[in-house]
């Protein structure tokens, strides 16, 4: 897990890679990279957000996580989210993305859309290392990539809690309402 346990906003990928797993750290590699420039895109860098992955060490050959390993790996995962308390979680590729949502979604129908899981709000998008494999930054899939970004910084500013102000000096008379913060507008769930 790297970042500040503090933040609202978790980041869920797949495994740690040949550097990740070295360091002990996610993300510390290409897709890191594009995944740093991202969160510049919105404003953050690693102490504005949390970040962790489904698997907890490398697979073998950097190979797809089997099943049991998901097993072994995700009661951490679930223990990690609950500690954090994260009010948006963006899952990275399908892997995560079907840990979190518990189905066999592929992250091209998904990504992009809202989803209500674990007292959070989670926004799929598609895995840094696609947008790698096609290209990197002048890639369609970092196009799409940065788009659900622009949705991410939008929940984000909405779920955090706004302020209140400052009470007026001894006013006497009813409370005035809080004002409405609006409703919250979902991208097509499937649920
Ligand atoms: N890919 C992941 O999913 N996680 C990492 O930590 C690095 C690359």
């Amino acid at each position: 897990m790297d970042g500040n346990p503090e933040s609202d906003l978790m980041f869920v990928g797949e495994a740690p890679g040949f550097h990740e797993d070295r360091l002990g750290k996610p993300f510390v590699g290409a897709a890191g990279k594009l995944l740093d420039g991202l969160l510049e895109y919105i404003g953050l860098d690693r102490s504005g957000c949390v970040i962790c992955n489904v698997i907890k060490c490398r697979p073998p050959a950097n190979r797809n996580p089997e099943p049991d390993e998901i097993a072994s790996c995700t009661p951490y995962l679930r223990a990690q989210i609950e500690f954090i308390k994260p009010t948006v979680i963006v899952t990275l590729g399908n892997f995560a993305t079907r840990f979190l949502l518990e189905r066999q979604l592929s992250i091209t129908r998904v990504r992009g859309q809202i989803f209500r899981t674990f007292g959070a709000k989670v926004i799929p998008t598609l895995h840094p290392a696609a947008a790698l494999h096609s290209g990197g930054v002048g890639s369609p899939q970092y196009a799409l990539i940065r788009s659900d970004f622009d949705l991410v910084k939008r929940e984000l500013a909405t779920a955090r809690p706004v302020p209140a102000p400052a009470p007026a000096p001894a006013a006497a008379g009813p409370v005035a309402p809080a004002p409405d913060a609006g409703p919250l507008v979902e991208q097509g769930s499937l649920f």
